[in-house]
C-alpha cells in the first residue's frame, strides 16, 4: 500500500474531490455523495455513493487492465479514494452507445431502447457554460483539443472499453446501453483512460426487466437509487 498522503485540493468536481501528493505524478481521487444532472440544475445526495463509485471504478478498472487497457488506476486507499496517474485532462467527453437512448434518442428522435448494428462513438466538448455541446474530429484537431493520433487512440480505446465492459456485464444480467469515458496525457506522452467508470457515467439496464440501474434513476426520479448503485456493486464483484 502506498504511503503517499492527501496534499492540497487540485480540483473539486461534482462528483470528486483530486488531490496532490508527495509524488508530482500520481494524485488522490475521493469520492463525494453529492448527485447533480443537467450540468447542476439539479442537485441532490445519494448515500454511500462515493464508496460504492469507488469500488465498481476499480473493479472495472481493473478488468480493462485484465485485458490490455492501460488506466490511470493505481491502487484503493480507502473506501472513498484511489491513487491514480496525474494525467492532463484532454477537454472532451467520449460517449460510445449500444442502444438508443438519452440525447441520441431525442436529437434524432429515434425509438428508445433501438439496438445499434454497431457501437457509436461521439464526442462533446467539456464546458459547462455551452453545457457540454457535441463536436466532431475536425473540431478536436482545429481547436487544438487532441491530435489525429490522439483521436485515433481514444477511438480504439474506447470501442475496446465498449467490447470488454458490454460483455462482462452481460454474464451479470445487465446490458451496457451506453456510457461516457473521460483520457488524458500522461508524463510519457500516452493517451490514457482517467476519470471514473460507474453508474454515475454509464447507463445500466436489467437485461430481463430493463429496469435502469444507473444515473437515470436520480436524473428522472425514479426511486431507489441506492438500491440501484448497490445492485451494480454486487453483480459486478460476482466472480
Ligand atoms: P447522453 O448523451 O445520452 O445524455 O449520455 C450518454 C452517456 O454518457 C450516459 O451513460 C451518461 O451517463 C454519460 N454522460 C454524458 N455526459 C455526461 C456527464 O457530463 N457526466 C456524466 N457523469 N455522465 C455523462
Amino acid at each position: 500500500m502506498s504511503q503517499l498522503t492527501k496534499k492540497e485540493v487540485l480540483t473539486e468536481g461534482k462528483a470528486k474531490k483530486i488531490y496532490a501528493t508527495e509524488d508530482p505524478d500520481k494524485v488522490i481521487f475521493y469520492f463525494k455523495d453529492d448527485a447533480t444532472a443537467f450540468n447542476a440544475k439539479k442537485r441532490g445526495t445519494i448515500v454511500n455513493k462515493g464508496i460504492l463509485n469507488n469500488r465498481i471504478s476499480q473493479r472495472l478498472f481493473r478488468l480493462l487492465e485484465e485485458n490490455g487497457i492501460k488506466t490511470h488506476f493505481i491502487e484503493e486507499l480507502s473506501e472513498r479514494e484511489m491513487l491514480v496517474h496525474k494525467v492532463e485532462i484532454i477537454p472532451y467527453e467520449t460517449v460510445v452507445r449500444n442502444l438508443v437512448t438519452g440525447s441520441l434518442r431525442k436529437r434524432l428522435d429515434r425509438p428508445e431502447g433501438e439496438e445499434l448494428s454497431h457501437p457509436i462513438v461521439e464526442y462533446y466538448y467539456k464546458c459547462d457554460r455551452l453545457d457540454d455541446p457535441m463536436i466532431n474530429d475536425e473540431h478536436a484537431i482545429v481547436f487544438g483539443w487532441a491530435t489525429r493520433e490522439e483521436l485515433d487512440s481514444i477511438h480504439s480505446q474506447a470501442l475496446a472499453v465498449n467490447d470488454v465492459l458490454k460483455k462482462f456485464m452481460l454474464e451479470r444480467g445487465i446490458l451496457l446501453v451506453d456510457f461516457k469515458l473521460e483520457f488524458g496525457r500522461a508524463r510519457d506522452g500516452s493517451v490514457l483512460l482517467a476519470d471514473e467508470i460507474c453508474p454515475d457515467t454509464c447507463r445500466f439496464w436489467d437485461v430481463e426487466t430493463r429496469e435502469k440501474l444507473d444515473k437515470d434513476r436520480f436524473r428522472q426520479d425514479l426511486g431507489n437509487v441506492e438500491g440501484a448503485y448497490q445492485e451494480i456493486m454486487e453483480r459486478v464483484s460476482r466472480a
